[in-house]
């Protein structure tokens, strides 16, 4: 039997940065696939992710996210690929939208945070908006909240890269292997299972996915909700493209319902179209029972719930959609702690919608915490223990 340092169960947008980080470490490590990342069926496709520093989710997010940033810039001048496009984020609410939406509090915490780590924004009012950006239609009982350093990062090409520099580096990648158990040794190794070999190693990073739930008791499982997101693309029309220039990415909670929320970004498919979604966790799924199709009727509902009236120019018509899949947490946090009934396994699942602009600086620290036993980020708001399970 083959034996590593670390395997690593999963390669996507965590599962990646981590090997890429291990492999450069000098640590023997396995990375293992069911697909060959990026790919299609999991959380991680869809073209492209939001990323800002000002975290609107909690200041406990901010040092991920700043560091992020500088890694991706770090691979960008290995790789000579773009992946980090700072064109700038608009988020825009009213104070009333702000408490009532899932994300509570977003914009207020957005602000607090820019404030508290000194990250460059600048708040606007309706007037300033329209003159600025006027492809957004603000509200005058809304306001707005600009970072010039946030914008979109090509998370497929970010996977991509990663995973091309972890084999550079000695990583030992292997893809089309579905881990079927992972099975703690007396001595302290681990033994992974796939249908075609058993591999050992003296640590185990389960990044798994909407697929973790395999790997835990079924008394977790409904910390770890598998949701159906629908992201979709849409075009701007011809009259209305010049107030699109050079348009930032945006989010926007506006109404009273917990779903009303949407966020967006450019297409990277087609210059003068912009993909959207909207922020929910939506009804649990499966990955193999999701419903991949998206019907035009949830594609005109999108568009008159959202951005119907608050953006400028849109051609009604969606061109086209994918749907993705969420693992969300009850409180909408991230999980990253030991596995908690499995030896020397580290579980990571950093998602619930915003798991992505972390990525980098996630594979770093659990790189940390693999070889060093510690790590200089602080994970302990994201511990299992919060959920009060015994
Ligand atoms: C529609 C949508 C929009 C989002 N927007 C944003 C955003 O704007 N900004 C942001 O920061 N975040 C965003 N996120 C969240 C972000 O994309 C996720 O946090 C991130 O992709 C999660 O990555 P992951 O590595 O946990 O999962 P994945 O990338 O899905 O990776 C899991 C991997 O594990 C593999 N795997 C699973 N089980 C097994 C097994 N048994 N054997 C072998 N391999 C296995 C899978 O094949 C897969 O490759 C969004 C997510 C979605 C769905």
């Amino acid at each position: 039997m083959q034996h590593y340092d670390v395997i690593v169960v999963g390669l996507g947008a965590m599962g990646s940065a981590a090997a890429f980080q291990l492999a450069k470490s000098g640590t023997k490590v396995l990375g293992l696939d069911q697909h060959t990342p990026p790919h299609i069926h999991g959380s991680t496709h869809g073209e492209s992710r939001l990323t800002r520093q000002a975290i609107g989710e909690g200041f406990a997010y901010v040092p991920f996210a700043l560091r992020a940033h500088e890694i991706w810039r770090e691979i960008e001048a290995e790789t000579g690929e773009k992946l980090l496009n700072e064109i700038g984020a608009v988020m825009i609410s009213s104070d009333q939208s702000d408490q009532a939406t899932a994300k509570k509090g977003f914009l207020a915490t957005t602000e607090a945070a820019a404030k508290k780590f000194d990250i460059q924004h600048e708040m606007l009012t309706p007037a300033e908006v329209r003159s600025r950006f006027p492809n957004f239609l603000i509200s005058d009982n809304e306001h707005a909240y600009f970072e010039p350093g946030a914008g979109y990062l090509r998370a497929e090409q970010c996977v991509d890269n990663q995973l091309k520099l972890a084999e550079k580096y000695g990583a030992d990648l292997r893809y089309g292997q579905v881990v079927g158990e992972i099975m703690p040794q007396a001595d302290g190794a681990v033994n992974v299972r796939t249908q075609q070999e058993t591999f050992s190693a003296a640590k185990v990073i389960l990044s798994a996915g909407p697929w973790v739930r395999s790997f835990l008791h079924p008394k977790w499982h409904d910390i770890f909700q598998p949701t159906r997101q629908v992201l979709h693309w849409l075009d701007i029309e011809k009259d209305h493209q010049s107030a699109w220039e050079n348009s930032p990415a945006f989010a926007w909670p506006h109404g009273e319902e917990p779903d009303d929320f949407f966020y967006g970004m450019p297409s990277l498919a087609a210059p003068h179209q912009f993909k959207m979604a909207s922020e929910f966790y939506g009804a649990p799924t499966l990955p193999e029972e999701t419903n991949r199709e998206v019907s035009r009727a949830e594609q005109d509902e999108f568009f008159r719930r959202h951005p119907k009236d608050r953006l400028l120019g849109l051609n009604p018509n969606v061109v086209r959609s994918a749907t993705c899949l969420y693992t969300a947490a009850p409180d909408g946090q991230f999980i990253m702690d030991d596995h908690p009934d499995m030896e020397n396994v580290f579980l990571v699942s950093p998602c619930s919608g915003h798991g992505f602009k972390h990525s980098a600086a996630i594979g770093e620290m659990l790189a940390q915490l693999m070889t060093k036993g510690e790590t200089s980020y602080d994970i302990s708001p994201f511990k299992l223990s919060r959920f009060n399970r015994v």
